[in-house]
Protein backbone atom coordinates (compact mmCIF):
# COMPACT_ATOMS: atom_id res chain seq x y z
CA UNK A 1 0.00 0.00 0.00
CA UNK A 2 1.17 3.08 -1.02
CA UNK A 3 0.77 5.73 1.92
CA UNK A 4 2.31 8.39 -0.16
CA UNK A 5 -0.64 8.33 -2.12
CA UNK A 6 -2.52 11.56 -0.58
CA UNK A 7 -0.05 14.38 0.48
CA UNK A 8 -0.48 17.14 2.93
CA UNK A 9 0.31 20.61 2.81
CA UNK A 10 2.63 20.49 6.30
CA UNK A 11 3.09 23.82 6.28
CA UNK A 12 -1.30 24.33 7.03
CA UNK A 13 -0.16 22.49 9.98
CA UNK A 14 1.70 26.28 11.31
CA UNK A 15 -0.71 28.48 9.54
CA UNK A 16 -1.97 30.68 11.60
CA UNK A 17 -5.19 31.00 9.83
CA UNK A 18 -7.76 28.56 10.62
CA UNK A 19 -6.34 25.60 8.22
CA UNK A 20 -7.89 23.11 5.87
CA UNK A 21 -6.86 20.11 6.24
CA UNK A 22 -8.40 18.01 2.74
CA UNK A 23 -10.26 15.26 4.04
CA UNK A 24 -8.59 12.06 3.13
CA UNK A 25 -10.98 9.65 0.78
CA UNK A 26 -9.51 6.09 1.56
CA UNK A 27 -7.78 4.19 3.80
CA UNK A 28 -4.01 5.08 3.47
CA UNK A 29 -5.00 8.69 3.27
CA UNK A 30 -6.59 8.40 6.99
CA UNK A 31 -3.70 6.14 7.83
CA UNK A 32 -1.40 8.97 6.46
CA UNK A 33 -2.83 11.62 8.58
CA UNK A 34 -2.95 9.96 11.79
CA UNK A 35 1.44 9.20 11.01
CA UNK A 36 1.51 13.17 10.30
CA UNK A 37 0.25 13.64 13.70
CA UNK A 38 2.73 11.38 15.39
CA UNK A 39 5.63 13.02 13.47
CA UNK A 40 4.31 15.98 14.64
CA UNK A 41 4.18 14.91 18.24
CA UNK A 42 7.90 13.38 17.94
CA UNK A 43 9.12 17.04 16.49
CA UNK A 44 7.55 18.83 20.00
CA UNK A 45 9.95 20.21 22.21
CA UNK A 46 8.50 21.69 25.68
CA UNK A 47 9.68 25.42 25.37
CA UNK A 48 11.08 25.96 29.52
CA UNK A 49 12.36 29.42 28.59
CA UNK A 50 10.93 31.95 30.51
CA UNK A 51 7.55 34.17 29.07
CA UNK A 52 8.63 37.87 28.08
CA UNK A 53 4.71 38.25 27.09
CA UNK A 54 1.64 36.57 28.19
CA UNK A 55 -1.62 36.49 26.70
CA UNK A 56 -4.68 34.52 27.91
CA UNK A 57 -7.70 34.49 25.73
CA UNK A 58 -11.04 33.39 27.18
CA UNK A 59 -14.25 32.27 24.99
CA UNK A 60 -17.27 33.28 27.70
CA UNK A 61 -19.30 29.93 28.02
CA UNK A 62 -16.82 28.01 24.77
CA UNK A 63 -18.15 24.75 26.17
CA UNK A 64 -15.77 22.20 23.94
CA UNK A 65 -18.97 21.16 22.15
CA UNK A 66 -19.34 25.07 20.87
CA UNK A 67 -15.53 24.97 19.77
CA UNK A 68 -16.70 21.69 17.67
CA UNK A 69 -19.84 22.98 16.10
CA UNK A 70 -17.48 26.17 15.69
CA UNK A 71 -14.75 24.36 14.05
CA UNK A 72 -17.39 22.72 11.65
CA UNK A 73 -19.24 26.02 10.58
CA UNK A 74 -16.20 27.76 9.82
CA UNK A 75 -14.87 25.06 7.40
CA UNK A 76 -18.45 24.75 6.05
CA UNK A 77 -18.47 28.37 4.92
CA UNK A 78 -15.04 28.11 3.42
CA UNK A 79 -16.29 25.37 1.93
CA UNK A 80 -13.66 22.68 2.84
CA UNK A 81 -13.99 19.94 5.53
CA UNK A 82 -15.65 21.13 8.23
CA UNK A 83 -14.95 17.63 10.66
CA UNK A 84 -11.73 18.00 9.91
CA UNK A 85 -10.89 21.54 10.26
CA UNK A 86 -9.42 23.45 12.71
CA UNK A 87 -9.93 26.75 14.09
CA UNK A 88 -6.66 28.72 14.97
CA UNK A 89 -6.48 28.18 18.75
CA UNK A 90 -7.03 23.87 18.05
CA UNK A 91 -3.57 23.55 16.76
CA UNK A 92 -1.67 25.00 19.55
CA UNK A 93 0.44 22.02 21.00
CA UNK A 94 -0.61 21.44 24.49
CA UNK A 95 -4.04 20.77 25.95
CA UNK A 96 -5.41 20.03 28.91
CA UNK A 97 -8.83 19.78 30.63
CA UNK A 98 -10.00 22.75 33.59
CA UNK A 99 -12.09 21.92 36.44
CA UNK A 100 -14.58 25.03 36.58
CA UNK A 101 -16.56 24.28 39.42
CA UNK A 102 -16.42 27.20 42.29
CA UNK A 103 -15.56 27.13 45.83
CA UNK A 104 -19.10 27.20 46.52
CA UNK A 105 -21.08 26.47 43.35
CA UNK A 106 -20.77 23.05 40.98
CA UNK A 107 -21.88 24.80 37.95
CA UNK A 108 -20.01 28.64 38.08
CA UNK A 109 -20.70 31.96 36.87
CA UNK A 110 -17.99 33.78 34.99
CA UNK A 111 -17.12 36.11 38.15
CA UNK A 112 -15.33 33.02 40.16
CA UNK A 113 -14.33 31.57 37.21
CA UNK A 114 -11.98 34.44 35.83
CA UNK A 115 -10.72 34.78 39.57
CA UNK A 116 -8.99 31.23 39.49
CA UNK A 117 -7.63 32.35 36.54
CA UNK A 118 -5.82 35.43 37.25
CA UNK A 119 -5.36 34.83 41.24
CA UNK A 120 -4.97 31.60 41.62
CA UNK A 121 -7.74 30.46 43.94
CA UNK A 122 -11.39 29.46 43.99
CA UNK A 123 -14.29 32.06 45.08
CA UNK A 124 -17.53 31.93 45.52
CA UNK A 125 -20.01 32.63 42.63
CA UNK A 126 -20.55 36.68 42.21
CA UNK A 127 -17.23 37.30 43.57
CA UNK A 128 -13.95 38.98 42.04
CA UNK A 129 -10.63 38.76 42.64
CA UNK A 130 -11.75 38.12 46.83
CA UNK A 131 -11.63 34.91 49.09
CA UNK A 132 -14.72 32.59 49.66
CA UNK A 133 -14.69 34.42 53.20
CA UNK A 134 -16.40 37.11 51.26
CA UNK A 135 -20.15 37.42 50.88
CA UNK A 136 -21.99 38.59 47.65
CA UNK A 137 -23.17 41.92 49.10
CA UNK A 138 -20.18 42.90 51.48
CA UNK A 139 -20.17 46.51 51.24
CA UNK A 140 -17.36 47.22 53.24
CA UNK A 141 -14.08 48.54 51.72
CA UNK A 142 -11.92 47.34 54.52
CA UNK A 143 -13.19 43.67 54.51
CA UNK A 144 -12.88 43.94 51.08
CA UNK A 145 -9.57 45.18 51.00
CA UNK A 146 -8.31 42.44 53.64
CA UNK A 147 -9.63 39.53 51.48
CA UNK A 148 -8.44 40.87 48.40
CA UNK A 149 -5.97 38.32 46.13
CA UNK A 150 -3.55 40.31 44.14
CA UNK A 151 -4.09 39.25 40.66
CA UNK A 152 -1.39 38.34 37.75
CA UNK A 153 -2.38 42.18 35.62
CA UNK A 154 -1.79 44.27 39.39
CA UNK A 155 1.43 41.60 39.83
CA UNK A 156 2.47 42.64 36.01
CA UNK A 157 1.84 46.09 36.35
CA UNK A 158 4.11 46.35 39.45
CA UNK A 159 6.99 44.62 37.76
CA UNK A 160 6.75 47.14 35.35
CA UNK A 161 4.72 45.19 32.12
CA UNK A 162 2.64 46.54 29.91
CA UNK A 163 -0.61 45.05 30.50
CA UNK A 164 -3.93 45.15 28.80
CA UNK A 165 -7.62 44.26 28.77
CA UNK A 166 -9.67 43.59 25.29
CA UNK A 167 -13.71 42.10 25.42
CA UNK A 168 -16.90 42.18 23.11
CA UNK A 169 -18.68 42.49 26.63
CA UNK A 170 -18.03 45.64 29.09
CA UNK A 171 -15.08 45.95 30.27
CA UNK A 172 -16.79 45.79 33.58
CA UNK A 173 -18.16 42.62 33.17
CA UNK A 174 -16.98 39.60 35.03
CA UNK A 175 -13.95 38.12 33.35
CA UNK A 176 -12.10 41.65 32.10
CA UNK A 177 -12.83 42.99 35.78
CA UNK A 178 -11.68 39.82 37.82
CA UNK A 179 -8.47 41.37 36.59
CA UNK A 180 -8.29 44.95 38.37
CA UNK A 181 -11.61 44.98 40.40
CA UNK A 182 -12.07 43.57 43.89
CA UNK A 183 -15.52 43.15 45.26
CA UNK A 184 -18.20 40.62 46.31
CA UNK A 185 -20.85 41.19 43.67
CA UNK A 186 -19.97 41.15 39.61
CA UNK A 187 -23.18 43.25 39.00
CA UNK A 188 -21.81 46.66 41.36
CA UNK A 189 -20.37 47.35 37.46
CA UNK A 190 -21.10 51.30 38.20
CA UNK A 191 -21.88 53.04 41.67
CA UNK A 192 -25.77 53.22 41.17
CA UNK A 193 -25.33 49.58 41.83
CA UNK A 194 -24.27 49.95 45.31
CA UNK A 195 -26.46 49.87 48.09
CA UNK A 196 -26.76 52.26 50.72
CA UNK A 197 -23.98 53.04 52.78
CA UNK A 198 -21.30 51.04 50.97
CA UNK A 199 -17.84 51.62 50.98
CA UNK A 200 -16.39 49.69 48.66
CA UNK A 201 -16.24 51.08 45.47
CA UNK A 202 -17.74 50.20 42.22
CA UNK A 203 -15.85 48.37 39.45
CA UNK A 204 -15.37 50.77 36.57
CA UNK A 205 -14.24 53.40 39.45
CA UNK A 206 -11.98 50.51 40.38
CA UNK A 207 -10.43 50.43 36.73
CA UNK A 208 -9.53 54.26 37.26
CA UNK A 209 -8.20 54.28 40.29
CA UNK A 210 -6.42 51.31 39.85
CA UNK A 211 -3.10 51.52 42.30
CA UNK A 212 -0.67 49.33 40.71
CA UNK A 213 2.36 50.28 38.49
CA UNK A 214 0.82 52.83 36.02
CA UNK A 215 -2.52 52.12 35.72
CA UNK A 216 -3.90 49.25 32.78
CA UNK A 217 -2.39 50.57 29.42
CA UNK A 218 -4.94 49.59 26.79
CA UNK A 219 -8.74 48.27 27.52
CA UNK A 220 -10.87 48.09 25.04
CA UNK A 221 -14.64 47.00 24.46
CA UNK A 222 -17.92 47.89 25.84
CA UNK A 223 -19.56 49.40 28.72
CA UNK A 224 -19.38 53.26 28.34
CA UNK A 225 -22.21 54.05 30.47
CA UNK A 226 -20.84 53.00 33.59
CA UNK A 227 -17.75 55.45 32.88
CA UNK A 228 -20.74 57.97 31.91
CA UNK A 229 -22.70 60.40 34.55
CA UNK A 230 -26.42 60.34 33.93
CA UNK A 231 -26.54 64.08 33.30
CA UNK A 232 -24.66 63.67 30.06
CA UNK A 233 -26.15 61.60 26.96
CA UNK A 234 -24.30 58.78 24.87
CA UNK A 235 -22.56 59.61 22.02
CA UNK A 236 -23.93 57.12 19.97
CA UNK A 237 -27.55 56.91 20.93
CA UNK A 238 -28.12 60.20 22.12
CA UNK A 239 -31.71 58.70 23.56
CA UNK A 240 -29.45 56.99 26.42
CA UNK A 241 -27.79 58.76 29.20
CA UNK A 242 -24.78 57.56 31.27
CA UNK A 243 -25.40 55.52 34.48
CA UNK A 244 -23.45 57.35 37.23
CA UNK A 245 -24.99 58.64 39.79
CA UNK A 246 -21.99 60.47 41.46
CA UNK A 247 -21.67 62.93 38.61
CA UNK A 248 -18.24 61.72 37.86
CA UNK A 249 -17.33 61.03 33.81
CA UNK A 250 -14.34 58.32 34.08
CA UNK A 251 -13.84 58.97 30.44
CA UNK A 252 -12.67 62.40 31.14
CA UNK A 253 -11.07 61.12 34.19
CA UNK A 254 -8.73 58.52 32.32
CA UNK A 255 -7.96 61.71 30.09
CA UNK A 256 -6.05 63.18 32.86
CA UNK A 257 -3.65 61.40 32.35
CA UNK A 258 -0.37 61.87 30.54
CA UNK A 259 -0.63 61.15 26.88
CA UNK A 260 -4.03 59.53 27.63
CA UNK A 261 -6.89 58.79 24.43
CA UNK A 262 -10.19 57.49 24.86
CA UNK A 263 -12.01 56.64 21.88
CA UNK A 264 -16.09 55.49 21.29
CA UNK A 265 -16.30 54.35 17.33
CA UNK A 266 -14.90 52.59 14.53
CA UNK A 267 -13.26 56.04 12.57
CA UNK A 268 -11.73 56.88 16.09
CA UNK A 269 -10.47 53.11 16.78
CA UNK A 270 -8.87 53.33 13.12
CA UNK A 271 -7.04 56.85 13.57
CA UNK A 272 -5.60 55.13 17.00
CA UNK A 273 -1.47 55.78 16.41
CA UNK A 274 0.08 52.65 17.91
CA UNK A 275 3.36 53.80 18.15
CA UNK A 276 2.55 56.74 20.58
CA UNK A 277 2.82 56.27 24.28
CA UNK A 278 0.05 56.75 26.84
CA UNK A 279 -3.23 54.67 28.05
CA UNK A 280 -5.72 53.77 25.26
CA UNK A 281 -9.57 53.12 26.52
CA UNK A 282 -11.74 52.37 23.80
CA UNK A 283 -15.52 52.08 24.89
CA UNK A 284 -17.63 51.15 21.89
CA UNK A 285 -21.23 50.85 22.95
CA UNK A 286 -23.05 52.03 26.46
CA UNK A 287 -23.24 48.01 27.26
CA UNK A 288 -21.59 44.95 25.49
CA UNK A 289 -20.63 45.74 22.13
CA UNK A 290 -22.18 44.25 18.66
CA UNK A 291 -22.35 40.28 18.90
CA UNK A 292 -20.32 39.48 15.66
CA UNK A 293 -23.27 38.67 12.80
CA UNK A 294 -24.47 42.23 13.82
CA UNK A 295 -21.37 44.44 14.06
CA UNK A 296 -21.62 45.43 10.35
CA UNK A 297 -24.89 47.13 11.03
CA UNK A 298 -24.07 49.31 14.06
CA UNK A 299 -23.98 53.40 13.81
CA UNK A 300 -21.18 54.23 14.97
CA UNK A 301 -18.88 51.12 13.76
CA UNK A 302 -17.11 49.11 16.08
CA UNK A 303 -13.74 47.38 15.55
CA UNK A 304 -13.81 43.20 15.22
CA UNK A 305 -12.42 41.21 18.27
CA UNK A 306 -9.03 40.36 16.00
CA UNK A 307 -8.92 44.24 15.32
CA UNK A 308 -8.61 44.81 19.21
CA UNK A 309 -6.37 42.43 19.46
CA UNK A 310 -4.08 43.61 16.97
CA UNK A 311 -4.17 47.38 18.12
CA UNK A 312 -3.47 45.94 21.93
CA UNK A 313 -0.49 44.29 20.76
CA UNK A 314 0.72 46.75 18.99
CA UNK A 315 0.42 49.07 21.98
CA UNK A 316 1.52 46.69 24.56
CA UNK A 317 4.57 45.36 22.63
CA UNK A 318 6.30 48.80 22.86
CA UNK A 319 7.51 48.03 26.50
CA UNK A 320 10.52 46.35 26.77
CA UNK A 321 9.43 44.44 29.73
CA UNK A 322 6.79 42.59 27.90
CA UNK A 323 3.06 42.47 28.32
CA UNK A 324 0.18 41.05 29.91
CA UNK A 325 -3.00 41.14 27.60
CA UNK A 326 -6.23 39.22 28.50
CA UNK A 327 -8.86 39.34 25.84
CA UNK A 328 -12.43 37.89 26.23
CA UNK A 329 -14.87 36.43 23.23
CA UNK A 330 -17.59 38.06 25.93
CA UNK A 331 -20.58 36.85 24.02
CA UNK A 332 -20.42 33.59 23.31
CA UNK A 333 -22.33 32.92 26.53
CA UNK A 334 -24.66 35.29 25.61
CA UNK A 335 -25.66 33.89 22.82
CA UNK A 336 -25.93 30.34 24.21
CA UNK A 337 -28.32 32.04 27.28
CA UNK A 338 -30.37 33.21 24.51
CA UNK A 339 -30.68 29.79 22.76
CA UNK A 340 -29.22 30.93 19.58
CA UNK A 341 -26.09 28.55 18.22
CA UNK A 342 -25.29 30.72 15.35
CA UNK A 343 -24.33 33.96 16.98
CA UNK A 344 -22.69 31.19 19.73
CA UNK A 345 -20.44 29.74 16.84
CA UNK A 346 -19.66 33.25 15.00
CA UNK A 347 -18.76 34.76 17.98
CA UNK A 348 -16.23 31.41 18.60
CA UNK A 349 -15.09 31.84 14.68
CA UNK A 350 -14.14 35.67 15.59
CA UNK A 351 -12.57 34.63 18.78
CA UNK A 352 -10.33 32.17 16.61
CA UNK A 353 -9.42 35.04 13.76
CA UNK A 354 -8.44 37.26 17.05
CA UNK A 355 -6.06 33.91 18.19
CA UNK A 356 -4.85 34.29 14.86
CA UNK A 357 -3.73 37.60 15.01
CA UNK A 358 -2.18 37.12 18.30
CA UNK A 359 0.13 34.48 16.68
CA UNK A 360 1.28 36.14 14.02
CA UNK A 361 2.26 39.04 16.26
CA UNK A 362 3.88 37.26 18.81
CA UNK A 363 6.80 34.71 18.98
CA UNK A 364 6.09 31.17 21.16
CA UNK A 365 9.94 31.91 22.27
CA UNK A 366 8.75 33.97 24.11
CA UNK A 367 4.84 34.65 24.50
CA UNK A 368 2.91 32.02 25.93
CA UNK A 369 -0.49 31.66 24.79
CA UNK A 370 -3.70 30.18 26.43
CA UNK A 371 -7.20 29.75 25.01
CA UNK A 372 -9.78 28.37 27.36
CA UNK A 373 -13.08 29.21 28.56
CA UNK A 374 -14.60 30.48 31.48
CA UNK A 375 -17.34 27.42 31.65
CA UNK A 376 -19.35 25.68 29.45
CA UNK A 377 -23.33 25.99 28.34
CA UNK A 378 -25.76 23.26 27.82
CA UNK A 379 -25.26 22.74 24.14
CA UNK A 380 -24.91 19.60 22.24
CA UNK A 381 -24.33 18.30 18.72
CA UNK A 382 -26.83 14.94 18.75
CA UNK A 383 -27.65 12.52 16.00
CA UNK A 384 -26.07 10.73 13.35
CA UNK A 385 -26.16 13.22 10.58
CA UNK A 386 -24.03 12.14 7.53
CA UNK A 387 -20.64 14.11 7.49
CA UNK A 388 -20.67 17.21 5.99
CA UNK A 389 -24.27 17.51 6.80
CA UNK A 390 -24.81 21.69 7.28
CA UNK A 391 -24.14 22.04 11.36
CA UNK A 392 -26.62 24.22 11.53
CA UNK A 393 -29.45 22.15 9.76
CA UNK A 394 -31.64 19.22 10.45
CA UNK A 395 -29.50 16.15 11.20
CA UNK A 396 -29.88 14.39 7.84
CA UNK A 397 -28.08 11.42 6.03
CA UNK A 398 -28.24 11.18 2.48
CA UNK A 399 -31.84 9.73 2.62
CA UNK A 400 -33.07 12.68 4.18
CA UNK A 401 -33.73 14.20 7.48
CA UNK A 402 -33.55 11.86 10.68
CA UNK A 403 -36.86 11.36 12.68
CA UNK A 404 -36.93 11.48 16.12
CA UNK A 405 -39.90 9.21 18.17
CA UNK A 406 -42.97 11.09 16.71
CA UNK A 407 -42.04 10.85 13.46
CA UNK A 408 -40.84 14.58 12.89
CA UNK A 409 -37.27 16.10 12.19
CA UNK A 410 -34.82 17.66 14.48
CA UNK A 411 -31.83 19.74 14.59
CA UNK A 412 -27.67 18.63 14.82
CA UNK A 413 -27.74 21.18 17.34
CA UNK A 414 -29.59 22.00 20.67
CA UNK A 415 -29.58 22.89 24.27
CA UNK A 416 -30.41 20.72 27.72
CA UNK A 417 -32.36 24.18 28.63
CA UNK A 418 -33.63 27.69 27.59
CA UNK A 419 -36.14 29.53 25.64
CA UNK A 420 -36.38 27.31 22.70
CA UNK A 421 -38.44 25.15 24.15
CA UNK A 422 -42.06 25.93 22.29
CA UNK A 423 -44.80 24.06 20.58
CA UNK A 424 -44.99 26.54 17.88
CA UNK A 425 -41.51 26.75 15.25
CA UNK A 426 -42.69 30.13 14.37
CA UNK A 427 -41.45 31.19 18.02
CA UNK A 428 -38.13 30.19 17.49
CA UNK A 429 -36.56 33.39 17.11
CA UNK A 430 -33.55 35.35 18.63
CA UNK A 431 -35.09 38.62 19.99
CA UNK A 432 -31.78 40.55 20.60
CA UNK A 433 -30.38 41.87 23.72
CA UNK A 434 -29.69 40.29 26.78
CA UNK A 435 -32.14 40.31 29.41
CA UNK A 436 -34.91 40.36 26.59
CA UNK A 437 -35.35 36.75 25.50
CA UNK A 438 -38.98 36.24 24.63
CA UNK A 439 -41.67 35.68 27.68
CA UNK A 440 -42.14 32.38 25.95
CA UNK A 441 -45.31 31.68 25.57
CA UNK A 442 -44.45 28.06 27.11
CA UNK A 443 -47.75 26.49 27.12
CA UNK A 444 -48.75 23.18 28.82
CA UNK A 445 -48.36 21.64 24.77
CA UNK A 446 -45.16 19.83 25.03
CA UNK A 447 -45.12 18.26 21.09
CA UNK A 448 -42.48 19.35 19.48
CA UNK A 449 -42.54 21.73 16.21
CA UNK A 450 -42.34 20.02 12.98
CA UNK A 451 -39.79 21.35 11.55
CA UNK A 452 -39.72 20.36 8.08
CA UNK A 453 -40.11 23.91 6.79
CA UNK A 454 -38.11 26.00 9.14
CA UNK A 455 -34.92 27.73 8.50
CA UNK A 456 -32.98 26.43 11.02
CA UNK A 457 -29.76 27.27 9.42
CA UNK A 458 -31.01 31.01 9.57
CA UNK A 459 -29.05 33.73 11.94
CA UNK A 460 -31.89 34.23 13.86
CA UNK A 461 -32.97 30.63 14.74
CA UNK A 462 -33.67 29.74 18.23
CA UNK A 463 -32.85 25.84 18.57
CA UNK A 464 -34.92 23.56 20.77
CA UNK A 465 -34.41 23.02 24.55
CA UNK A 466 -35.64 20.19 26.52
CA UNK A 467 -36.44 22.23 29.25
CA UNK A 468 -38.50 25.42 29.48
CA UNK A 469 -36.05 28.31 30.89
CA UNK A 470 -36.04 32.18 29.68
CA UNK A 471 -32.38 31.90 29.92
CA UNK A 472 -30.29 29.02 28.88
CA UNK A 473 -27.91 28.05 31.79
CA UNK A 474 -24.31 27.43 31.99
CA UNK A 475 -23.25 23.90 32.56
CA UNK A 476 -20.34 22.33 34.93
CA UNK A 477 -18.55 19.88 33.23
CA UNK A 478 -14.78 20.90 32.12
CA UNK A 479 -13.41 22.97 29.41
CA UNK A 480 -10.43 23.18 27.16
CA UNK A 481 -6.96 25.07 27.82
CA UNK A 482 -4.85 25.15 24.99
CA UNK A 483 -1.12 26.47 25.25
CA UNK A 484 1.43 27.55 23.13
CA UNK A 485 4.68 28.74 24.14
CA UNK A 486 7.36 28.57 27.08
CA UNK A 487 5.62 26.57 30.11
CA UNK A 488 2.87 25.79 27.79
CA UNK A 489 3.62 21.46 28.22
CA UNK A 490 2.58 22.19 31.90
CA UNK A 491 -0.78 22.33 30.36
CA UNK A 492 -1.47 18.01 30.56
CA UNK A 493 -4.01 16.54 32.37
CA UNK A 494 -7.41 17.85 34.44
CA UNK A 495 -6.36 20.80 36.61
CA UNK A 496 -8.37 22.58 38.53
CA UNK A 497 -9.02 26.14 36.77
CA UNK A 498 -6.92 28.28 39.36
CA UNK A 499 -3.67 26.16 37.97
CA UNK A 500 -3.93 28.35 35.19
CA UNK A 501 -2.75 31.45 37.19
CA UNK A 502 0.35 29.49 38.51
CA UNK A 503 1.39 28.63 35.05
CA UNK A 504 1.44 31.89 33.96
CA UNK A 505 2.86 33.31 37.16
CA UNK A 506 5.66 30.25 36.89
CA UNK A 507 5.96 31.49 33.14
CA UNK A 508 6.79 35.07 33.85
CA UNK A 509 8.93 34.68 36.69
CA UNK A 510 6.59 36.17 38.95
CA UNK A 511 8.19 34.33 42.29
ZN1 LIG B 1 -23.37 33.35 31.22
Amino acid sequence: MNRLLVTFAAPLLFCCCSPAFAQPTDAAGWFEQGRQALEAARARTPNNGKARNVILFVGDGMGVSTVTAARILEGQQRQVDGEGNRLSFETLPYLAHSVTASANQQTSDSAPTATAMVTGIKANDGALSVTQAVGRNEPSAEVIAQQSVTSILEQAEQRGMATGLVSTARVTHATPAANYAHIGNRDWEGNAALPAGATVKDIARQLLEFPHGDGVDVVLGGGRSFFLPEQSQDPEYPEHSGKRTDGRDLTQEWLAQPGARYVWNRSQFDALDTSAAGPVLGLFEPSHMKFEADRAGDGAGEPSLAEMTRTAIELLQRNENGYYLMVEAGRIDHAHHAGNAYRALTDTIALSEAVAVARELSSAEDTLIIVTADHSHVFTQAGYPMRGNPILGLAATEAGPMKDALGLPYTTLGYANGPGFAADGDRHEFTGEEGQYRAAEFSGDKARPDLSAVATTAPDYVQESAVPMLSETHAGEDVAIYASGPKAHYFAGTLEQNVIYHIMAEALELR
